[in-house]
């Protein structure tokens, strides 16, 4: 692909069924699940894309293998199910294409979220379903800032393996706990800051933590953002207002939201 752009890959994709092969703690607040099934068999991972994500059907709790939904023709859940599972998005850390193993990386915010709390759980054979979702790759970009928190890690983990060598940039890391931190395989031009406050780590100090101007002349940056929704929105006002960015430079997403359940709020508002 040449020239400026990005490619976003939003298709609803396939319903799989899967198991858990693995899960284990990377860090306190991270559970690493490999999962894998037939129905994996034909799944496209775009390793090139960044933060390609799924959305996870997550199954009540103690429903070891849940009556899974049909679906409607516009790609919405048809009962009869005793106990919905709720749908949760998630980043697809690695495919193992030769093993059929797909990771994803669960941050552990406690019970009060379906998909942490089946997580913290999760043990081989626990069932669980996705539908795939997406991808956005950049094209001809000079230089790439990265801001995410705790569960944008999984993304920017991914997305700086699967950069070119010579890319070059930044990845501004904000997690509560040092505990928390891992070894990252990024780019030798791409440098981390890992951003580290029990409170929450707020516009300021990231644009502190920010070593180049992002208003250099001549250059095609990359803004990419996975955060809690607050500072989501400062960040896009940021590039909008201040920066003039146009859409096809950056791709600034609200993670998730303070007190609100996925899809109690807008991703991209
Ligand atoms: C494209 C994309 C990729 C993502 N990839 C990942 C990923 O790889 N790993 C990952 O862990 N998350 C990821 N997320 C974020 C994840 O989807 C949300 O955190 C989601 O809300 C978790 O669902 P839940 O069922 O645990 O909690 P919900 O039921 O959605 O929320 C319940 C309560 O928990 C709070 N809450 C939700 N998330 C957090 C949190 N992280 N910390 C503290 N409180 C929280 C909510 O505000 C709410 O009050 C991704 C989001 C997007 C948009």
């Amino acid at each position: 692909m040449t020239g400026f752009g990005i490619t976003h890959n939003p298709g609803r994709g396939t319903f799989r069924r899967l198991q858990v092969l693995r899960a284990w703690c990377l860090t306190p607040h991270m559970r690493r699940v490999v999962l894998s099934g037939p129905e994996l068999a034909g799944f496209a991972f775009y390793r090139q894309g960044l933060g390609p994500y799924v959305k996870l059907l997550v199954p009540p709790a103690n429903f070891k293998d849940p009556g899974w939904p049909r679906f409607d023709a516009a790609g919405a859940i048809e009962g009869p199910v005793a106990e919905r599972p709720v749908v949760r998005t998630y980043t697809v850390r690695d495919f193992d294409e030769a093993l059929q193993e797909l990771t994803i990386d669960f941050v552990l915010h406690g019970d009060d979220g379906p998909a942490s709390r089946w997580a913290i759980r999760a043990e081989p054979g626990d069932s669980i379903a996705l539908l795939e979702r997406g991808f956005s790759q950049p094209h001809g970009v000079d230089r790439y800032l990265f801001i995410g928190d705790h569960t944008a890690l999984p993304a920017i983990a991914q997305s700086l393996e699967s950069l070119p060598d010579d890319s070059k940039g930044q990845a501004v890391i904000c997690l509560h706990d040092a505990a928390d931190k891992q070894p990252l395989r990024a780019p030798p031009g791409l440098s981390l800051t890992w951003l580290i406050d029990e409170g929450p780590i707020g516009f300021a100090a990231v644009m502190q933590a920010v070593q180049q101007p992002l208003t250099a002349q001549g250059e095609h940056i990359f803004l990419w953002v996975g955060a809690e929704a607050s500072l989501a929105r400062s960040l896009r006002a940021y590039a909008k207002n201040e920066l003039g960015l146009p859409r096809d430079q950056h791709s600034i997403l609200n993670y998730w939201r303070q007190g609100f359940a996925e899809g109690a709020f807008e991703r991209s508002g």
